[in-house]
């Protein structure tokens, strides 16, 4: 009685609450997981790890999309076993990460991360003046690993051998309501890893859920905390956002939920300016479309597109003060990628392509002599003339542009010549002075390849 009159005061609600230790167990006709979804080799480790003694089960993203009915692109496997006993059982098997470690088993060219279950050392680990977990390293029982996972839906494991599946956390009626709901105090879990509200809306873009309303309701107060998370570590999360097939989408929520201001340089670039507006649609919906359709996605394709209206900004005002327009164009990429490299930790590879699709597009106007031919070669010719036709489309440029390397690229030798020789009399740029040259380094720079990348 008094103990009821006290959880009353303390407005604590009746219902009882539920043991987070304990799974609540599925069979398969409760959870109607098809088994011909799970791959072969998660169904080897996971028999491999059994046989030897140990737990093992299907888990995270996997089981969350099996349960959808949607075959999952990668499988996340979690065991009792430690990295060292997983690594014995498997013959090709590396311990990878320092501070955490995990293990990479591999089949071919497949990958399976095999990961140890992790302890609830969260609120006791090191953590940054913000409250940031900077490490930790405990292993524990299964139902701490659960509860140290972001979402309910992302918070079960699935055991192939007897296909159970195993929620602790009412996971799978959060995916009956299509609900993503943080697991825990969310404002604590937004603190620990504030990469998590960048998460939060990425799965809600690309599944069509909605986010519970205490999951939600933080994030708009708590966005600024992204700002000490190691940029390479954003940059990860961005590139997932940008490449799950749904970055419109997810990049609509971000700015519904306020995530995209102040937060990413780039996003502010991209969002805030409604003149680049229509180029980047373009190029999402694109993006988008390739990975729907299972092709696959150039992360300095998307970043070129993203910051590509910032480049035509500074190119223009480089030309307004004088320069030749290649070099005022190279001086444009310079200015975009260093300030982009240094708040965004964009790789030298992306920057790399980045910086070659964009510099071929001067070289585009040149629609006579030997220019054409030589830049059908460039490695990156294919890249340069879709960013082309998005140029086009976008209204950027005139369409005719676009239809003649269309012409010419998709011609036969003799179609090439007579393009060449209707467009002499139709100068425009074409008759334009030669640019002088610029220094070795950028001048080699802007004709980099293959081979301007391979010091990766
Ligand atoms: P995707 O389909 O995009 O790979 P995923 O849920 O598998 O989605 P991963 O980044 O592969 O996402 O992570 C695998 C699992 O690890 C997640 O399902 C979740 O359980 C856990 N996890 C990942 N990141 C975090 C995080 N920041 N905080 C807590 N748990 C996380
Ligand atoms: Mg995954």
């Amino acid at each position: 009685m008094i103990k009821k009159f006290i959880r009353k005061i303390l407005g604590v609600k009746d219902k009882p609450a539920r043991d987070l230790t304990e799974p609540i167990v599925l069979g398969p006709e409760e959870h109607g997981i098809d088994p011909k979804l799970v791959s072969s080799n998660a169904i080897r480790v996971t028999s491999s790890l059994q046989e030897a003694g140990f737990k093992a089960f299907v888990v995270g993203g996997a089981v969350r999309d099996l349960l959808l009915g949607v075959k999952p692109k990668d499988f996340d496997i979690a065991t009792d076993a430690t990295p060292e006993q997983v690594k014995r059982l498997f013959r090709r098997a590396f311990i990878i990460g320092k501070r955490f470690q995990i293990v990479h088993v591999m089949f071919g060219q497949d990958l399976l991360e095999v990961t140890t279950f992790r302890g609830a050392g969260e609120v006791n680990a090191p953590k940054d003046e913000h409250g940031r977990v900077l490490r930790d390293n405990s292993f524990g029982p299964q139902h701490e690993d659960a509860m140290r996972r972001d979402f309910t839906i992302n918070a079960m494991y699935y055991d192939p051998a007897t296909q159970q599946v195993l929620d602790y956390h009412g996971g799978i009626q959060d995916i009956r309501d299509k609900t993503l709901r943080i697991i825990g105090v969310p404002e604590a879990r937004y603190r620990e890893d504030p990469v998590r509200m960048l998460r939060v809306v990425r799965f809600a873009a690309r599944l069509g859920f909605g986010i519970e309303h205490s999951t939600q309701a933080p994030i708009a107060v708590m966005a600024p905390l992204i700002n000490n998370v190691p940029a390479a570590r954003v940059f990860d999360e961005m590139l997932k956002l940008l490449m799950s097939g749904h970055a419109l989408a997810c990049l609509q929520q971000l700015r519904k939920e306020g995530l995209h201001h102040g937060l990413l340089p780039l996003l502010d670039v991209v969002l805030e300016q409604p003149i680049g507006m229509k180029f980047v649609t373009l190029a999402l919906e694109s993006t988008d479309n390739r990975v729907k359709a299972g092709k696959g996605v150039s992360p300095g394709f998307l970043f070129a597109s993203l910051l590509w209206h910032q480049v035509v900004e500074k190119w223009t005002a480089y030309r307004a003060a004088g320069e030749s327009p290649i070099p005022a164009l190279h001086l444009a990429a310079d200015d975009v990628l260093d300030s982009q490299t240094e708040q965004l930790a964009l790789q030298r590879k992306i920057a790399s392509d980045m910086r070659d699709i964009w510099s071929m597009q001067p070289r585009f106007e040149r629609r006579s002599g030997k220019s054409p031919y030589k830049l059908l070669e460039h490695v990156r010719f294919r890249a340069g003339y879709d960013f082309l036709l998005l140029r086009c489309e976008s209204g950027e440029i005139d369409m005719e542009l676009g239809e003649w390397w269309t012409a010419f690229y998709e011609g036969d030798a003799s179609e090439r010549e007579s393009l060449l020789t209707s467009e002499r009399a139709a100068p425009a740029g074409a008759k334009r002075k030669r640019a002088p040259r610029r220094g070795p380094r950028k001048g080699a720079g802007a004709e980099a390849t293959a081979g301007g990348n391979s010091e990766e």
